[in-house]
């Protein structure tokens, strides 16, 4: 890391809501952490649409399983806006995403069309979910963990601990 020259980083930005953080997203974020010198994890919220967790604690999450799996070259940010924008603001023209099924496809085709229409010098990374992270997702996971299902193969130790307590196992 050390070596690398600061201002010819490639810094991918992945961007999500991580409401919660799953271990799908931290194995896109391993895997895209091998490519890129620097991963920035970005969560995208909506001042006026709340979301089940807010940023602040799924700052903190993400924070803790960066620890966890010691991601030295991740970091952690949230923002209100478009991601484009922060990239730009922060030196990058890598955008990281994760493809699950044909479904996300379909919302990734046009995410991408979108962000091509507003900067074609943005380019966007699609990783493919391992085989066993396909059925994961922020929310399948919450139904899970409220129907007392134990979720911690699915989601770092601290969203498992957190979700403990929020639905009271
Ligand atoms: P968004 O609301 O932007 O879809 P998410 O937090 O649900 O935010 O997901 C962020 C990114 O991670 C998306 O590209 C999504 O497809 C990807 N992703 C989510 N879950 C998984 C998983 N289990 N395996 C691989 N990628 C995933």
């Amino acid at each position: 890391m050390n070596k690398v020259d600061t201002k010819n980083k490639r810094i991918g930005i992945y961007p999500g809501s991580f409401d919660p953080i799953t271990n799908g997203h931290i194995d896109i974020i391993k895997r895209a952490a091998l490519l890129f010198d620097e991963i920035i994890v970005l969560i995208g919220f909506n001042m006026e649409k709340e979301g089940r967790f807010d940023v602040k604690t799924r700052y903190k999450m993400i924070k803790e399983a960066i620890k966890e799996n010691n991601l030295d070259n991740v970091t952690c940010d949230y923002y209100d806006g478009l991601t484009l924008d922060y990239a730009k603001k922060h030196n990058s023209r890598f955008i990281i995403r994760g493809l699950r099924v044909v479904s996300d496809f379909d919302y990734e085709w046009s995410y991408a069309a979108s962000n091509e229409f507003i900067d074609p010098s943005i380019e966007i990374v699609f990783l493919m979910a391992k085989k066993e992270n396909t059925f994961i997702s922020s929310s399948s996971i919450i139904e899970l963990a409220k129907n007392k299902v134990d979720v911690s193969k699915l989601v770092p130790s601290y969203v498992n601990e957190v979700l403990k307590k929020a639905f009271n196992k």
